[in-house]
């Protein structure tokens, strides 16, 4: 008889995903193990505890809306949630909820096998521990699979060197440690989302700084404040409020896109209204604006222009000012960068911006970085590089389905599936936050609880009826996939490279396609409600 213990369910991943996962299949009396890579809860925001790290999203509406007791008992301390401050409130989740018991920490899953006779999902682990499973759910993060640049010597420095995502805990284990970044000589490669936050802090410190940027992006001010009690307690009162709009607007936030033209109104009126979204917090800029701004390349001109004339407004040297304004995209065609004095860093002294299209890398040396004109000398290289984004995080797992068919595979030219939620000869795998998934590009704590709820729900419907098996139709999947191609045309996501089209300079191998879903949360709540109305319609459920 074999030894391996068996669960109703194995959740992969203890993030914010994971931990809620777990909370409502305990509710309905499963019996449930997470398996989770870390050595403790949070996911992302485990993972990332580089000085800077904050939320994007207004605090008051990224925390789980689920339990009314935790709405009333946590206290967002910022606007714009820091890292560690988000890691003590999901350390207050874990142990009020008493999540730990059923995780086991420091387990990276590696494989994940279908065993058809039985109808169970065999995991393993890098350290060869096992389980088994009727359903096999995945809460493994959108942007979780760190990815190193490929260029020769990443392994040659002799300093302290890591990528955002490994950076060292402090001692309280919620930030990251302090590195010693004070009067060093600090390099920082990449400038995304991340690079820009660490950016900020690491200039406030280092002696000097030298960002070595290969393109960059249309950063956009955060505006971020504390919140005092009085704000705090009328966030509390207003929670209904705030998580109803969230749930109306087409990306899990406050915002939503004006329905009208720029060009309905005049150059002032517009002008004022783009000067007017560029003092508010948060996304707003982005998700608040003129709706054709995101459909029509003519509509988003006039806002890149707006965009740039601000970058040129706030960097002294004309020169290193347009070298920080992209060329090959507009404004919020690439996932938005929240900055709150980036642009203002390249006016000091002891910053110095490498434009590696000018002056490629050559290598990483034993003392820093080898351009095409001079050896950087460093004493610490953080890669801001990013992620093997949406995909990566399943395809580094050795996932087989029925009759030893790969998901590796199924998705080598892009990933097929049916909701987002899961795919043709993977039956009872169940993909949270998966590619073509409506929380892709969501608030995402927002569209995670519609994804945990709806496959909560179709447990409990399963177990009622006692049925054990749930795979879609290639139909449904198809037509999924196409629906989610179809819904992404109008965008402009689609009309330029960015980890949302699956491009990643370091993957060449990656295949350009679309790996979020742009019809909308609500769309996308509504079409999953109607596939559960009409029993599980796309799926073969036996
Ligand atoms: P990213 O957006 O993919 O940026 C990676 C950066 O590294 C880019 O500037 C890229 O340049 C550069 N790079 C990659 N390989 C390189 C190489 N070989 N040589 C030189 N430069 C290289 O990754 P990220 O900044 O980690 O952000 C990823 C996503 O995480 C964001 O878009 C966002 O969704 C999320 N994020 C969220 C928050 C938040 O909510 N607060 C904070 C941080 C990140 P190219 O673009 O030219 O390839």
């Amino acid at each position: 008889m074999s030894t391996t213990p068996q669960y109703d369910a194995i959740i992969i991943g203890a993030g914010i995903a994971g931990m809620y996962q777990l909370y409502r299949l305990r509710e309905l009396g499963l019996k449930v193990r997470v398996f989770e890579h870390g050595s403790d809860v949070g996911g992302t925001w485990y993972w990332n505890r580089y000085p800077g790290c904050r939320f994007d999203s207004e605090s008051y509406t990224y925390g789980y809306s689920w339990s009314k007791e935790l709405l009333q008992e946590w206290n967002w301390k910022e606007h714009f949630s820091p890292q560690p401050d988000t890691m003590e409130y999901l350390d207050l989740v874990a142990r009020k909820f008493d999540l730990r018991k059923d995780i086991t920490f420091n387990a990276r899953v590696s494989k994940a096998t279908y065993d058809e006779a039985a109808n169970e999902w065999e995991i393993e682990t890098e350290n060869g521990e096992r389980a088994r499973a009727r359903f096999l759910i995945t809460a493994v993060g959108v942007l979780s699979a760190t990815q190193m640049p490929r260029i020769p010597g990443v392994d040659k420095f002799k300093g302290i060197s890591f990528h955002t995502s490994r950076w060292p805990k402090d001692e309280k284990g919620f930030g990251g440690k302090d590195i010693g970044m004070k009067g060093k000589r600090v390099g920082v490669i990449g400038t995304g989302a991340t690079g820009v936050q660490l950016i900020q802090e690491a200039a406030k410190v280092a002696g000097h700084l030298t960002v070595f940027q290969l393109a960059p992006e249309f950063c956009a001010p955060l505006r971020n404040a504390p919140i005092t009690d009085d704000e705090m307690a009328h966030i509390k009162e207003n929670y209904p409020e705030i998580f109803k709009k969230c749930r109306e607007s087409s990306a899990g936030f406050m915002h939503n896109f004006v329905m009208k033209s720029v060009f309905e109104v005049s150059d002032e009126e517009r002008e004022a209204f783009f000067e007017y979204l560029y003092n508010r917090p948060g996304f707003e800029k982005w998700l608040g604006n003129y709706v054709d701004t995101m459909i029509d390349p003519r509509a988003n001109a006039l806002l890149t222009d707006f965009m740039a004339r601000k970058i040129r407004s706030r960097v002294k040297d004309p020169v290193l000012a347009e070298k920080l304004i992209p060329k090959n995209h507009g404004f919020g065609m690439r996932r938005v960068p929240m900055d709150t004095n980036y642009y203002e860093v390249y006016n000091q002294d002891n910053v110095t911006l490498v434009d590696l299209r000018e002056t490629p890398i050559e290598t990483i040396t034993e003392k820093g970085v080898k351009t095409s004109d001079k050896e950087h000398e460093l004493d610490i290289l953080i890669y801001a590089t990013g992620f093997d984004a949406v995909t990566g995080s399943f395809t580094r797992i050795d996932i087989t389905g029925v009759g030893g068919k790969k998901l590796k595979d199924k998705w080598a030219d892009g990933p097929v599936t049916y909701l987002g939620i899961g795919g043709h000869d993977f039956p009872n795998f169940l993909t949270l936050v998966g590619p073509h998934n409506g929380a892709t590009f969501c608030n995402i704590p927002r569209c995670i609880e519609q994804n945990v709820e709806w496959v909560s729900d179709l447990m409990k419907y399963m177990r009622d009826k006692k049925l054990t098996r749930i795979e879609p139709t290639v139909k449904a999947e198809n037509e999924w996939t196409e629906h989610v191609a179809e819904s992404s045309q109008n965008s402009l996501f689609t009309k330029t490279d960015s980890w949302f089209m699956g491009v990643n300079i370091n993957m060449p191998e990656k295949k350009r396609a679309f790996l979020l879903y742009a019809g909308g949360a609500p769309a996308y709540k509504a079409k999953c409600d109607e596939v559960a109305a009409k029993g599980y319609e796309g799926f073969e459920v036996r």
